[in-house]
């Protein structure tokens, strides 16, 4: 499965699993980051595959 080029540029929400602190990126900011620090906690989120799947 791949992911939808068309949604590039199209702002998506994915929500902290820890504190549930939601932010908005670009569909393009997914597909090129693994892993992220959650402007809400703190912590490291890893972005998986399914995940980014699951958004799309
Ligand atoms: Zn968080």
């Amino acid at each position: 499965m791949s992911l939808t080029p068309s949604l590039n540029s199209v702002g998506l929400t994915f929500q902290c699993p820890h504190c549930n602190f939601a932010f908005v990126k670009n569909g393009s900011w997914f597909q090129v980051i693994s892993r992220y620090k959650c402007e809400g906690c703190g912590q490291r989120i890893r972005i998986t595959y399914p995940d980014k799947v699951a958004i799309f």
